[in-house]
């Protein structure tokens, strides 16, 4: 079974959606045997976001300290462990060159083991707008079901742009959308082609166990997962885990899921090395 994550959140700085502290879930992940653990927390920044969530950050220079800050808490926790503790950040791709301007200045300045390209916002193709998907209820109330179509368009879209931007080590919850917004015209397609584009690429993705807690599958869902294997594109597992209890969660399920699909592409911390 896989022993490491490379997907998980800590609570830093009081702001963030973990439920624990570095030390925490460093010592537990040592306790479980494991040989790794990354620790990712969200960088969810652009700057046009709303301050929405704590953690959503509109000012670049804020992010960039915040996250030295981070970083530094993180490896301070990790000196007092064996246990091999990398540090990285689940980022929010966005396709402006203002976003890649902005994020490119702050990659030279933070000292990340590895970075998870991941996508949990609904916005408008200028970027003028953004929403995350758990906020929906913050959606202008004159939005029409047409325009709502559109900016979901954009979330699935920007799955394949994530993927294509070449910048991550590897991607998020490829289908994580569906947790919030289920029904969507051509959802299908959308999947296919973040499928083509993960193959095209052969950028390693995450099968994300937290998904069990939530819609009781993994990401991604069963169809694109086994069609993945099939086509070998590289994976490993991620439990995104938000407390330590959530730590190396449904990785035997998943193990034999993706046995039963054949999978013969696993890939281990060599994917760090980028
Ligand atoms: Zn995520
Ligand atoms: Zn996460």
């Amino acid at each position: 079974m896989q022993k490491f994550t490379l997907h998980c959140h800590t609570n830093a700085l009081g702001i963030f959606d973990g439920q624990n502290t570095a030390e925490e879930m460093i010592s537990q992940a040592e306790k479980l045997g494991f040989e790794a653990i990354g620790i990712s927390n969200h960088l969810c920044w652009h700057p046009n976001m709303q301050h929405s969530h704590p953690m959503f950050m509109n000012d670049e220079q804020k992010t960039v300290t915040m996250f030295k800050y981070i970083l530094e808490e993180i490896r301070t926790a990790a000196a007092k462990h064996k246990i091999k503790v990398y540090v990285g950040a689940e980022v929010d791709f966005f396709p402006s060159a203002a976003w890649r301007n902005g994020f490119e200045r702050m990659l030279k300045q933070l000292d990340f083991d590895y970075i998870i390209g991941s996508n949990h916002f609904i916005f408008k193709p200028d970027e003028s707008y953004l929403c995350n998907i758990y906020h929906l209820d913050l959606l202008p109330p004159s939005l029409g079901k047409e325009d709502f179509n559109k900016l979901v368009r954009q979330h699935w879209d920007n799955v394949v742009n994530t993927i294509k931007s070449g910048y991550f080590n590897f991607l998020a919850h490829a289908d994580y959308c569906v947790i919030k917004i289920p029904e969507f015209p051509n959802l299908e397609a959308s999947r296919w082609k973040i499928i083509e584009a993960l193959d095209e690429t052969r950028m390693p993705f995450e099968v994300n166990t937290s998904g069990f807690n939530r819609i009781n599958m993994q990401h991604p869902c069963d169809w694109m997962l086994k069609e993945l294997c099939r086509r070998g594109v590289p994976t490993l597992l991620s439990d995104d885990a938000h407390s330590v209890s959530m730590l190396g969660q449904y990785f035997e399920k998943t193990e034999n899921l993706l046995q039963s699909f054949n999978c013969k592409n696993r890939v281990g911390l060599e994917i760090l090395k980028k």
